[in-house]
């Protein structure tokens, strides 16, 4: 049969189940909050990309609208002296109306300053180098060109160039209308935003040329980006997209959510620090595994105790059944000394009486016979007077040993100290036939003994006995007579010469 656990062991499992739980619980919790703070960091970075898209595609349709006015314009009315003077005044009107933009221009097919918004148009000046002007003469689109950034060369600023070209009316090369942007306008735009310590936002052409960025830093207007990977992630995942990258300048890893503009070939890229954005459930996590382990620290310390007091409950429990046990022995040891004879080691009188009583009923009870054997020792006061009276308790223990070892062999048998050198012998279920036989072995084992004894003729310890055996018919009286019988068996044995049996009411029988 499998034994069953202890107590102890299983509120060591179950302490230990519930502190795992609480672990197990927490850092499941913690692991939901984290996912759910990273799912929360997406949004908010495509959410910034979509807002800076929308913005720089706004702001370069407001200036390509007032470019393809121009262009119209030019294109219908030709560019002769008194069209230019009324489109300078048209290029003045629009500027003021666009805080944004920072000039209009317009260039004839050579690249010459035609007409400005700046209302100045030196002669020896000529932009037939730059990137836009010759993207336009040799390319026939009539589409929008977003130019590399340029910096002006009246105001030194970074400049976003948006142009058209313009054609002659057989569709020939006539020149390049320009509207430039501020780049810091972007950045002011970017600058709203809130995107932390660690973030980052992006304004970058198709082709991988950075237009302009936060943080700002001047030497970046104009950089290529091609071997980024950002610009990777974007060239792979098409217009919409996020990807977390490691900055090679700073180590930090961000979440970069990119977005191409609506219409024009840019694309924006807004990126926020994965440890700033974590920063808060970092602190939640670290308030949470604190609780747990204070948690985990009490429960563990109740299931201690609960451990402890077990313990003890059953080392308590364990000493009560010791003493129990030691108890009940003692308790034996003084029954049995309490129905012993202390120098025979046979029963002593009190058992004699008490065993005599319940024989006699039960032999009332079985309609059986009951004999009891009366035993004295022969000439014992003279023995004591000739060896000493040690001597003679010394003798009274060999023939207690002796008589026990023929006696008693049954299990209702009883040999007994009756008192003095007295000793009885109760056998149920025997006649005196049997009880005188038994009587006889009784003797002649004490006479094997050989106990020397000067006063007696044959030189040795003898013994007498009285046997008498009855039926009784009811158990009123019926012990004493016993007793009485017996009695006078011995004492006609005594004096019948003594070494003898005698049964009652027999003359003697040996
Ligand atoms: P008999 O029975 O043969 O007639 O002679 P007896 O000398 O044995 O006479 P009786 O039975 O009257 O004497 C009993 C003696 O046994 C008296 C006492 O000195 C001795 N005796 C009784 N009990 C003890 C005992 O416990 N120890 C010792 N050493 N002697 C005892
Ligand atoms: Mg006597
Ligand atoms: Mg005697």
């Amino acid at each position: 049969m499998l034994r069953r656990p202890s107590i102890t062991l299983r509120t060591v499992v179950f302490v230990t189940i519930v502190c795992l739980g609480l672990v197990a619980i927490d850092g499941w919790n913690s692991w939901q909050s984290r996912q759910l703070h990273l799912r929360q960091m997406s949004v908010a970075t495509s959410n910034l990309a979509r807002a800076m898209a929308q913005q720089a595609d706004d702001q370069i349709k407001l200036a390509d609208t007032v470019l393809i006015g121009i262009v119209e314009r030019i294109e219908s009315d030709g560019a002769g002296p008194i069209e230019v003077a009324r489109l300078r005044e048209f290029l003045a009107q629009r500027i003021a109306e666009l805080p944004q933009l920072d000039g209009l221009h317009v260039y004839d097919e050579a690249g010459n300053w035609v007409a400005n918004s700046r209302q100045i148009w030196p002669q020896n000046l000529n932009n037939a180098d730059r990137e836009y002007f010759r993207f336009h003469r040799e390319n026939t689109s009539r589409r929008p060109h977003v130019g590399t950034p340029v910096t002006s060369r009246t105001s030194g600023r970074s400049l976003v160039p948006i142009s058209r070209r313009i054609n002659h009316a057989d569709g020939s090369f006539a020149g390049v209308a320009l509207a430039t942007i501020r780049v810091d306008f972007f950045g002011n735009f970017f600058d709203s935003l809130d995107i932390g310590q660690a973030g980052a936002l992006g304004l970058i052409r198709e082709d991988g040329t950075m237009i302009t960025r936060r943080p700002f830093n001047p030497g970046m207007v104009g950089r290529d980006m091609r071997g980024s990977e950002l610009f990777q992630a974007y060239r792979s995942q098409g217009p919409v997209g996020t990807a977390y990258i490691r900055s090679a300048q700073d180590g930090v890893l961000r979440l970069n959510s990119f977005r191409r503009l609506p219409n024009y070939p840019l694309f924006v890229a807004a990126s926020l620090s994965k440890e700033e954005i974590l920063a808060p459930w970092w602190r939640e996590t670290l308030w949470h595994s604190a609780g747990v382990v204070l948690l985990v620290l009490i429960v563990g310390g109740v299931g201690w105790r609960l451990v402890k007091q077990f313990q003890l409950q059953i080392q308590t429990e364990a000493e009560l059944r010791r003493a129990r046990d030691a108890l009940e022995t003692l308790n034996t040891t003084l029954n049995t000394l309490a129905m012993e004879d202390g120098l025979t080691g046979l029963a002593n009188r009190r058992k004699f009486d008490v065993t005599l009583d319940a024989e006699i009923s039960r032999a009332v009870r079985d309609a059986s016979t009951l004999a009891l054997i009366m035993i004295d020792v022969d000439c014992f006061k003279q023995y004591n007077d000739i060896y000493g009276h040690a001597a003679g308790d010394e003798c009274l223990q060999k023939i207690g040993r002796a008589v026990a070892a023929v006696a008693a062999k049954r299990p209702g048998d009883l040999a007994a100290r009756y008192g003095g050198e007295e000793l009885a012998v109760l056998l149920p279920h025997t006649d005196v036939q049997a009880a005188v036989h038994l009587a006889e072995r009784i003797r002649n084992a004490v006479r094997d003994l050989k106990i020397p004894h000067a006063a007696m003729a044959n030189g040795f310890v003898t013994l007498s006995a009285g046997v008498e055996a009855l039926k009784p018919a009811d158990s009123s009286a019926k012990s004493k007579e016993l007793i009485e019988a017996a009695d006078k068996a011995l004492y006609h044995a005594k004096t019948q010469g003594r070494d003898r049996v005698c049964a009652a009411a027999h003359p003697s029988v040996s």
